[in-house]
């Protein structure tokens, strides 16, 4: 009997739930405390192609003919990406990272940790039972709105798009613990429509969107996790400075390998900090040009972090870009 031929490898790396997240009531936005401000970063595409779809499907002319493609996203006419899929990328990271609850999953995937339950601001009477996770405290839950915010981000300079061609896709069936997806290479297919393939709209590798990211009454701690969420993390031997040590998955069409981006910071701008009230930062703004020695000085603060899980996660993140991605149906 013929072998089947072995399958190719799925990009897809699991980090274990272990543990119990650490609940804590979250700061309410009526006090001001700690650091709060904004910092600038570039997101640029590192894997072959970046998708961020809208859900819209537009016709283009493939070959002669007309083809129904999936568009990125646009407003008034201009790509972006949206805030919710930076802070959901974003997110998906400071949780494996924090050891928080595992707020989001796939309809048929199923948690296998009771104790990874996702929170929720629950009001008992008149009082309230805040008890939530990292994740939650930072990026917000039902009943508390959180203190990080991204801009929709736009391009910077000439960004274009193009066509590609990819099969459909199979969630895996099997859950063992949080799922994400590894950087490897596109395994490009020619332009002829098949039987369970689409055709997505896409940018190239090299291309730059700018985001901004607001965040309110952040201790360190959450801000330096924040930033290794990011993939903004300590250079080694070098605690002043600052690396690019991954990229993070962002968009749609992960399971093809598309959607690696690095965020590089850009500019920040403190508002208040555990030495300048709100008002004297309005008055005279400091934190300008200062922007290596506030990400270090956060980084160093790793009381937030579970740090296996960190290590895991960021061995595996690394780019293998000698490996490449299934180009069939799995
Ligand atoms: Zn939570």
């Amino acid at each position: 009997m013929p072998r089947r031929p072995t399958p190719e490898p799925k990009p897809i790396f699991w980090v274990p739930l272990q543990g119990t997240p650490q609940r804590e009531k979250p700061v309410f936005h009526e006090v001001f405390r700690d650091w709060t401000g904004w910092l600038t970063l570039d997101i640029e595409v590192f894997s072959d192609y970046l998708y961020v779809g809208s859900g819209q499907i537009d016709l283009v002319r493939i070959n002669g003919r007309e083809q129904a493609r999936y568009t990125f996203t646009r407003r008034d006419g201009k790509l972006i990406i949206p805030a919710t899929s930076i802070k959901g990328a974003v997110r998906s990271v400071f949780e494996v990272i924090t050891n928080s609850c595992v707020s989001q999953r796939g309809r048929r995937e199923r948690i296998y940790s009771s104790a990874h339950f996702a929170c929720g601001l629950v009001r008992k009477g008149k009082e309230e039972k805040a008890q939530l996770c990292p994740a939650c405290r930072v990026f917000g839950t039902t009943g508390y709105r959180g203190r990080v915010y991204f801009s929709d981000a736009e391009p910077i300079g000439e960004v274009s798009t193009t066509t590609i061609k990819i099969s459909d896709l199979w969630p895996p069936r099997r859950t063992q613990g949080r799922k994400f997806y590894e950087t490897k290479k596109f395994q490009p297919q020619d332009l002829t429509p098949r039987r369970n393939t689409r055709f997505i709209e896409v940018v190239p590798k090299g291309s730059v969107f700018r985001t901004r990211l607001r965040f309110e009454n952040m201790s360190e701690s959450e801000l330096g996790a924040l930033l290794r969420a990011m993939g903004i993390i300590p250079k080694e031997n070098d605690p002043d400075s600052v690396v690019l040590g991954f990229p993070v998955k962002l968009g749609g069409a992960k399971p093809r390998c598309l959607g690696s981006v690095y965020f590089r910071p850009r500019a920040v701008r403190i508002v208040a900090s555990p030495q300048q009230s709100w008002i004297e930062g309005l008055i005279q703004p400091r934190g300008k040009g200062a922007l290596v020695a506030h990400l270090a000085a956060w980084l160093q603060d790793t009381s937030l972090l579970d740090l296996e899980a960190w290590e895991i996660f960021r061995e595996a993140a690394q780019p293998r870009t000698d490996a490449s991605c299934p180009r069939e149906v799995y």
